[in-house]
């Protein structure tokens, strides 16, 4: 069975920038390292919550290969589950929590992070019980799934002092970053007319156990908010992170009535800028789509397929194409997280970055449902 995002094959550029990346403990800042040596002053023990796909394919072996952070527990309805990770991963059974003992995670001092990794609309009241027991949050995107639950999780956090990031991988991937770069530069002007796009056939890959994705109570609705919130904050990077004033949408007719009863199959939408900037957006659930344009007065950025998936990402300009190091998305996410709460730096994913695109999508739904354009209120 498929993973529900694509990952393409592993190549010789893989490789290569896999050898790259290996040295990017040099690069690391000299304030996360311990003094006279070259290595951070602790690995930051990390728990996963929710042992699905995510979590077991991507997260916890990108975890086995970090250079700041280790797999120290989980939270697992299974109890069973959480003794083979225990078992496969070498962490204690003591460390293996159920959903509703997170608050026992406070007497671990092993624990520094709790990521979790459980369907959309669970993201908020794990989030909340892991900043209660004094834990920094890694939730995954989307970050809830609405503005109310976001605001909930940063009071959460900032009550107990601790950090709140979202999970987009994509600012700790270079190819993405340097498009960053080049926005907030202005290397070529601001980026005026931008296009995005990314989706996926849910069906009939799906497996059983992501079929909550289908669920709008689980998921908060369809690949908008599991696709589409990649596009959203791609747009956003072009602009330097602005958010957009209005939005635009229609929900594309729906071809498989019987699959799609509770969430969209597909739909597009447009976000319109201050400026007047305007990106043209789609998501689907059935089509096989990630790619990213954006165009200024003195020139490009692209970002082909498969932009937004898993590895081998490109990024083409009017200047010629840029290379970058390759990296596992998942392991320089992880470190770049880690550093950034060793180093007391500014978070590159913060929860107000996810609150704004959650204010995002929520205008998005609300404009296809009334047809009509949409004040954002980031
Ligand atoms: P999954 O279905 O494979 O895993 C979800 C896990 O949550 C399972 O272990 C399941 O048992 C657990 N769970 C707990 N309570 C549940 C409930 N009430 N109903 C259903 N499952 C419940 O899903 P996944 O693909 O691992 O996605 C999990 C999260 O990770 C989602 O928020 C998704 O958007 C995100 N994700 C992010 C990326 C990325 O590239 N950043 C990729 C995939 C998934």
């Amino acid at each position: 069975m498929h993973p529900p995002y694509p990952s393409t094959s592993v190549s010789r550029r893989r490789f290569l920038g896999q050898v790259t990346a290996a040295g990017a403990l040099a690069l690391a800042p000299r304030w996360a390292l311990a003094a006279g040596t070259d290595q951070p002053r602790k690995k930051l023990g990390v728990v996963l919550v929710g042992l699905g796909s995510y979590a077991g394919d991507r997260l916890a072996p990108a975890l086995q290969n970090t250079q700041h952070c280790r797999l120290v527990g989980v939270v697992t309805g299974n109890p069973e589950k959480g003794r083979k990770w225990a078992a496969k991963y070498g962490f204690p059974e003591q460390s293996i929590y159920g959903y509703g003992t997170m608050d026992r995670m406070a007497t671990n001092p092993d624990i520094d992070v709790v990521y979790v990794v459980t369907p959309n609309s669970l993201h908020a009241q794990h989030c909340i019980a892991a900043a209660k027991a004094g834990k920094h949050v890694i939730t995954e995107k989307p970050m809830a799934t609405s503005v109310e639950d976001c605001d909930a999780m940063i009071a959460a956090c900032k009550a107990a002092g601790v950090r709140l990031m979202v999970g987009y991988r994509l600012h700790y991937e270079p190819h993405t970053a340097e498009m960053c770069r080049i926005a907030r530069d202005r290397d070529f002007g601001p980026f005026m007319k931008i296009t995005g796009e990314n989706g996926f056939a849910i069906w009939p890959e799906a497996r059983p156990q992501t079929v909550w994705r289908l669920d709008k109570k689980l998921a908060g609705g369809g690949p908008l908010m599991d696709m589409g919130v990649y596009v959203v904050q791609a747009v956003c990077m072009t602009k330097a992170e602005a958010s957009p004033v209005a939005v635009t949408a229609q929900f594309d007719p729906v071809t498989m009535p019987d699959v799609f009863t509770e969430v969209e199959q597909s739909l597009h939408w447009t976000m319109e800028f201050a400026d007047g900037a305007v990106a043209h957006c789609r998501a689907s659930y059935v089509n096989q789509w990630s790619s990213l344009r954006a165009d200024a007065a003195g020139g490009w950025v692209e970002l082909p397929y498969p932009a937004f998936y898993y590895d081998e990402p490109l990024l083409n300009t009017s200047r010629g194409p840029v290379e970058r190091p390759l990296v596992n998305h998942q392991e320089a996410q992880l470190d770049g997280m880690a550093l950034e709460i060793a180093g007391k730096l500014p978070s590159l994913a913060p929860g107000e970055m996810g609150r704004r695109d959650i204010a995002i999508t929520t205008a998005i739904y609300a404009a296809a449902r009334s047809g009509g354009r949409v004040a954002v209120q980031a």
